[in-house]
């Protein structure tokens, strides 16, 4: 099946070794932890618990220290405190971590200054410094990834022990090698044992396309973007395709509209797929749809803007009758200047001070709180708008 977004490995025979390697390397998770977060994952179906998914847009093998992985436990802890309060309702919290290591691109190659190298694709397939060598796909990147995520989960695993919250990690199945090399067979099944769940993207999710038959065959909970160009035909055969048996928890759409479109998008889709017996969650990722280049040719959103998405969101849920199941956003626990505005405003003057992302823009810790706290406000007009 055709699988877009692939990387050009430069040789075959290495990367056949090296995902050889990673499928002799110990797993990551558990299938029973995979379904425990699906038996989570069912209440949100069910209305009575919410979904709050973040972390960096990709994660970075140097970003990986104990300092910043606190910082983002902390902050998406935080966040879930203000949320479950205002939801009367447990959140589910689930990082874009351990594991955010490849990227979608909308091209292949990058030309700066006449000189054209392949994009960056993520610190699982190369280098993002601009140079031929960092550039060229790596497959030995595959174990380091392996490994990166490893001490990653071992922090995360630490700190939620002591802070006695459940906390499941996450990341985009997209480097179909690395994903299959950590499936596992099980006797229900093979599992994707290198996070508990894994989201196909806007880029990838063609019905016919291998990303999609992969998630199909694999027994976790699975999501999907879905953008503003989704029909309520493309809705319907993902949920035929990918769950059959009409599972609570078993498949969260994540709906990336854009402030603009989701009051005209989603409504159809919700309907016709509440229609066809789906307990399918809808999950707001209110990042992608909105995201501009500023002077100085920072890649940037708006707070506003961001929260505009949400607020559309929930009205959509509102006027249906339907769950708002959550939130999928890109944040980070440390200070950066990524995003515009907030409490503690980021202006467009600041974006350089502290532009450290290595692909899309995050909300820094108080913007995060800041959307924290609007979240609650959303949730507390819903708790009202059910009596
Ligand atoms: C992402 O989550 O970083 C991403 C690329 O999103 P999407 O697939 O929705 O464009
Ligand atoms: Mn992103």
């Amino acid at each position: 099946m055709p699988a877009a977004q692939q990387p050009q490995w430069p040789d075959a025979e290495a990367l056949a070794e090296a995902a050889a390697h990673l499928g002799r390397t110990p797993s990551l998770v558990l299938p029973q932890e995979c379904d425990t977060l699906r038996d989570r994952l069912a209440a949100v179906a069910r209305g009575e618990a919410v979904i709050l998914q973040g972390g960096d847009c990709a994660e970075t093998f140097d970003g990986a220290g104990e300092q910043q992985v606190d910082a983002k436990f902390r902050t998406l802890n935080q966040m879930a405190a203000v949320i479950a309060e205002a939801a009367v309702a447990p959140v589910v919290t689930i990082g874009r971590m351990a594991g955010q290591y490849a990227k979608p691109r909308s091209g292949t190659h990058e030309t700066r200054d006449g000189v054209t190298l392949p994009a960056y694709r993520g610190d699982l397939v190369n280098g993002s410094v601009f140079t031929a060598g960092s550039r060229t796909p790596q497959p030995d990147r595959l174990a380091r990834a392996h490994r990166v995520s490893a001490t990653t989960l071992n922090l995360l695993r630490a700190l939620a022990a002591r802070s006695r919250t459940e906390f499941w990690t996450s990341h985009e199945a997209l480097v179909l090698e690395y994903e299959r090399a950590l499936t596992r067979g099980t006797p229900a099944g093979p599992y994707n044992l290198s996070a508990h769940t894994v989201w196909v993207g806007e880029r990838t999710r063609q019905l016919g396309g291998a990303h999609i038959d992969y998630v199909a065959r694999i027994r976790n909970p699975i999501a999907v973007k879905v953008g503003p160009t989704t029909t309520p035909d493309d809705a319907l055969a993902l949920v035929d395709r990918l769950d059959p048996d009409r599972e609570p928890g078993r498949l969260t759409f994540v709906a990336r509209m854009g402030a603009d479109a989701v009051r005209d998008v989603l409504p159809d889709l919700v309907t016709k797929v509440s229609a066809a017996g789906s307990p399918v969650i809808w999950v707001c990722d209110p990042m992608h749809g909105n995201t501009f280049v500023a002077d100085g040719g920072f890649k940037t959103r708006r707070l506003d803007v961001i929260v505009d998405e949400l607020r559309g969101f929930f009205e959509v849920h509102r006027a249906l009758g339907t769950h708002p199941g959550g939130v999928h956003t890109e944040l980070t626990g440390e200070h950066v200047t990524e995003c515009l505005g907030g409490t503690y405003p980021v202006t467009p003057t600041d974006l350089p001070t502290r532009y450290e992302t290595a692909c899309d823009p995050r909300l820094n810790r108080s913007q995060s709180l800041d959307l924290a706290w609007e979240l609650a406000d959303l949730y507390a007009e819903y708790q009202l708008s059910r009596r």
